[in-house]
């Protein structure tokens, strides 16, 4: 059984406690590897290595740290097949996607923000007769990058290439439930030659090593991908120590279909916005709202393609949808699947969990699930539920849907279908939402700013506002006569 170690000071170790955590390959329902069960002492190491690292790491040129970045890009490529095949045993997710999606955005934004801090400059401000202003935007030394299970490598790589790029080391935590493609990268990142400390990867349960980033007085910025109430518990203990903060939360995000969208781009893009990687992306439309002249026959058509597509194990050439990640998680799941029935939901298609033969007997399945006949404001449609589970709502007019698509405590993602531009824009604009897709969805250009309003989160990822948020600003005035 493979044993999965932290990566501190350029080491492959255990924790410190020696203790470890069993890891389940949720396909099959099985411990499949373990992880080190680290605490504070070993993010205190991890802290030490990575102050040590760097003086050295944010006095090389931005162009050296770039080319490092590049090399461990490279060889992730190079290995794509065992990166998604490793992806896939972790999470229960097709390997198909993970070798189409997970694996090469990972990829791409360690290439990305390795290029893009050579094009990152700061401003200046000219005074007229007085002098001026530069503003320099140097790395802020230690920070820690927390990342959750359903995109483990996407969403990991998507913080610590950032910090890295702008000079930082970090100090990172993937999820425990997810670990084996961050050990992996530990692995590349040695081959590649990132300097020993650069970036320490500990492993290990959130309330203790999450926990411990949180509160280490060194770490001067935090970057969290997770819950909402993760997030609070984050906030509280680090808002007090001003620690710069970026948090990327959950979501329960809407899907408007107005009668005059392009029926079978909106009906196949549904599919995937319902039930890609399981339901399990918090930019997921969990929530349809359908203008009633289409109700019927966009109803009809969904729930047909939905129950055929095919719930398999993760290797499956024809899965179109995998396992979900946890035992846990699947009683979350379907736990809600019950109180929708209770709030009075009819439940149109699955409904229930799949019972796979031979290997994948014990594993996680979850038929993709369609309910209807709930109010706007119940339990089911105004909490995330984060698996493939959606609820489908008519409306009869852009107010009403407005009314209740902005009606949850969330704000990151929605998606408009509409042939109509003036429309598309009005919505767009009147949306409470961090992003707004029209006629599309899950499209992404790195460069844009990516993140939520209300609960789902503070700050923005991507592009520049990453780099602005791993960056610490100093403005220096020079007077000139
Ligand atoms: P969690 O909030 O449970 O965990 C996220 C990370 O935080 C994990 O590494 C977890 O460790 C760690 N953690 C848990 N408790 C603490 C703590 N007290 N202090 C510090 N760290 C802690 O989220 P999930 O992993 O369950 O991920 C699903 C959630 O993530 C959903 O709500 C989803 O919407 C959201 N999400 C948001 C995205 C966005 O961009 N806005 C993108 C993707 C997901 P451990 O795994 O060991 O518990």
């Amino acid at each position: 059984m493979k044993a999965i170690q932290n990566y501190i000071n350029g080491e492959l170790v255990a924790a410190s406690s020696g203790g470890t955590i069993d890891n389940y390959d949720p396909s099959r329902g099985v411990v499949y590897s373990t992880i080190p069960d680290s605490a504070h002492e070993d993010i205190a190491k991890a802290v030490e290595a990575a102050e040590a690292a760097f003086e050295g790491w944010s006095n090389t040129p931005k162009e050296a740290r770039g080319a490092i970045m590049i090399k461990i890009a490279d060889i992730i490529e190079s290995r794509l097949d065992a990166f998604a095949l490793a992806e896939s045993t972790d999470n229960g997710k097709p390997v198909k996607l993970a070798a189409e999606v997970d694996i090469p955005r990972a990829v791409s934004n360690l290439k990305f923000f390795a290029t893009a801090i050579q094009h990152f400059a700061a401003e200046s401000h000219y005074m007229e007769g007085i002098g001026f202003n530069y503003t320099l935007r140097k790395p802020i030394g230690v920070v820690g990058c927390i990342s959750p299970w359903n995109l483990p490598l996407y969403l990991f790589t998507w913080k610590i290439a950032p910090a890295l790029a702008a000079g930082n080391c970090v100090v990172a935590k993937p999820s425990e439930i997810t670990p084996m493609t961050a050990y992996l990268l530990s692995e590349v990142c040695k081959e590649a030659g990132l300097p020993k400390g650069v970036l320490n990867i500990v492993h290990g349960l959130g309330p203790k090593v999450g926990d411990a980033i949180t509160r280490h007085p060194k770490i001067k910025a935090i970057s969290f991908t997770g819950g909402t109430a993760t997030g609070q518990t984050i906030a509280s203990i680090a808002a007090p120590m001003f620690k710069k903060l970026s948090l990327e939360l959950g979501g329960k995000n809407p899907n408007i279909i107005f009668a005059d969208c392009d029926f079978d781009k909106a009906l196949s893009t549904t599919m995937r916005s319902s039930f890609a990687n399981q339901g399990q992306i918090c930019l997921c439309g969990s929530r349809i709202f359908i203008e009633r002249p289409i109700y019927e026959k966009f109803k009809e058509a969904f729930v047909a393609k939905t129950a055929a597509s095919k719930v398999s194990f993760p290797q499956d050439p024809e899965a179109k949808l995998g396992a979900v990640v946890s035992k846990s998680h699947m009683e979350k799941i379907l736990s809600y699947i019950e109180l929708a029935k209770e709030e009075g939901g009819t439940v149109l298609t699955g409904g229930e969990r799949v019972m796979m033969d031979g290997e994948y007997k014990d594993g996680y399945y979850i038929r993709p699930t369609i309910i209807e006949g709930l109010t706007f404001d119940c339990r089911t449609n105004q909490e995330e539920i984060f698996g493939p589970v959606v609820t489908i709502t008519p409306f009869d007019s852009e107010e009403e849907v407005l009314m209740m698509a902005n009606s949850t405590q969330y704000g990151l993602a929605a998606t408009v279908w509409t042939e109509n531009l003036n429309k598309a824009h009005r919505m767009a604009d009147k949306l409470d939402s961090g992003i707004v897709w029209i006629n599309s969805w899950l499209v992404r250009d790195l460069r844009t700013p990516f993140g939520g309003m209300k609960n789902s989160g503070v700050g923005r990822e991507g592009g520049f506002e990453a780099l602005r948020f791993f960056t610490e600003p100093k403005n220096v005035f020079v007077k000139s006569n």
